[in-house]
């Protein structure tokens, strides 16, 4: 294994455990697993449903109403402006002026014109955490589900948040 290589395992599982700004991964209308389609969208890969993340939210806002404030993209959206400015400051949301500055991306190196990762890494991030959610759920199925736990082994050593 290369020394980049390590270092890209090494950040993805740092991911793993970052706040993803809400990044939804299981389905609230089916309990499936949230696939990431790119730019903060994700769709139900059993039913179809649309979600996004905080990113997602408010980059549509701002594609839909340029030229936004901050605190009117936060308010439209529910997006926290905290979330908001982390965002900016990681240039992954275009309020301010676009620069031409050109990053690279943190995990193989490529340039990149915004954000910390390239589409590619950061897909297969996602991959990642979908396919975690998809064994989490495989273990625990009533952990993940809406329905009330069947009282089985399983229900028992999961212990339920909400
Ligand atoms: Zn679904
Ligand atoms: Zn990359």
């Amino acid at each position: 294994m290369s020394d980049r290589e390590m270092k890209a395992e090494q950040l993805r599982k740092e991911l793993m455990d970052e706040d993803n700004y809400n990044r939804p991964t299981i389905c609230p209308e089916c309990g499936g697993i949230m696939i990431f389609r790119g730019v903060g969208e994700y769709k139900c890969e059993d039913c179809g449903n649309l979600g996004y993340d905080d990113y997602g939210k408010a980059r549509n806002y701002i594609e839909q109403h340029p030229g936004a404030n901050m605190a009117e993209v936060a308010k439209e959206t529910g997006v926290p402006q905290k979330s908001i400015r982390d965002m900016v400051k990681e240039s992954r949301l275009e309020i301010a002026p676009s620069s031409n500055v050109f990053m690279r991306c943190e995990i193989c190196g490529t340039t990149i014109r915004y954000g910390r990762f390239c589409a590619k890494c950061e897909t297969a991030h996602h991959r990642d955490i979908e396919e975690k959610a998809r064994k989490a759920k495989n273990m625990n199925l009533s952990g993940f589900s809406l329905e009330k736990p069947s009282g089985e082994d399983g229900a028992k050593r999961f212990k339920r948040e909400a």
